[in-house]
């Protein structure tokens, strides 16, 4: 034989950790990995879109509750009756109320970071441009009403709390956690736990970066873990081989193209792991955080 060609009968694939499985390995991976995709708004015109890509995730996963987080990360092998996808959305546009409400129906349960500051005022649609909106809006946000970014208001908050769902922390004022003082993020981190635990009675545990804080120090980090049980952030990378703390993201936006949601959605091959390289661009000048 070649000297270091490898013998393995089924396709090989690198995962995150950078471990080389076999077909039968990636079966055992794929069964007991937990996907968490991350969305923003979902306006009325996509909502066809919205529930015909909950439709495939329900075929293709089991939802696990947000409440059995910590123990999946714990001991990811225990929970073999996967793959496991949870949703969370970021910001806290109203048109997420519609959302909550589609979900707690099917029996899904989900994530909603707010940004209190957001949540919290008249002009919310200002606050959007100001401190959510980044960049251009994508391609197929533009031209629609205001009300499709304006946000929740604090008894919706609530409300969909006691639908079942779980609220997190996206800051007070969407402040870019990788770009302010430490004294700045321990307000962000505080006053947001603070309101929300106002509003809805219960003192949130979960926390969501702003952006891609791709300055977010290790003083900060820590400043976040002080706080909050869970840290979901913006990298995609394996939830079952970096269990812990962090939690780790899938962008998935309901306004997408058949093709990108179509791979966000499914169970992962090299295919699409080509295909969503390829489409990194798109992605990146696009992510409202
Ligand atoms: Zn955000």
């Amino acid at each position: 034989m070649v000297r270091g060609k490898r013998l393995i009968s089924g396709p090989a694939v690198k995962t995150a950790a950078g471990r080389v499985l076999n077909r039968f390995d990636v079966q055992l991976v794929r069964r007991s990995e937990l996907t968490v995709f991350g969305s923003h708004n979902t306006p009325k015109k996509y909502w066809n879109e919205f529930s015909q890509t909950i439709e495939n995730l329900s075929e293709n996963y089991r939802f696990l509750d947000p409440n059995e987080l910590t123990e999946y990360l714990g001991q990811p092998d225990d929970f073999r009756e996967g793959p496991y996808a949870m949703l969370s959305f970021d910001d806290g546009f109203a048109n997420n109320y519609a959302v909550a409400e589609h979900l707690a129906d099917r029996g899904i349960r989900a994530v909603f970071f707010v940004s209190t500051e957001f949540v919290n005022q008249h002009d919310s649609f200002g606050f959007y441009k100001r401190n959510i909106l980044r960049n251009l809006p994508p391609q197929e946000l533009r031209g629609l009403p205001e009300n499709e970014f304006e946000s929740l208001t604090p008894n919706q908050v609530a409300a969909i709390g006691d639908m079942g769902h779980t609220i997190g922390s996206h800051t007070v004022n969407h402040a870019d956690i990788g770009e302010i003082s430490a004294d700045d993020l321990e307000f962000e981190l505080l006053r947001s736990r603070e309101k929300i635990k106002e509003w809805t009675g219960r003192q949130p545990r979960y926390f969501a970066s702003t952006f891609d804080s791709r300055g977010l120090t290790v003083q900060a980090a820590s400043q976040i873990r002080a706080v909050y049980d869970h840290h979901f952030s913006t990298l995609d990378l394996s939830n079952r081989h970096y269990g812990g703390h962090q939690v780790f993201r899938t962008n998935l936006e309901f306004y997408w193209s058949p093709e990108m949601r179509s791979y966000a959605t499914r169970a992962r091959t090299p295919e699409h792991l080509r295909w969503w390289a390829m489409n990194r661009s798109y992605r990146q000048r696009f992510h409202l955080g």
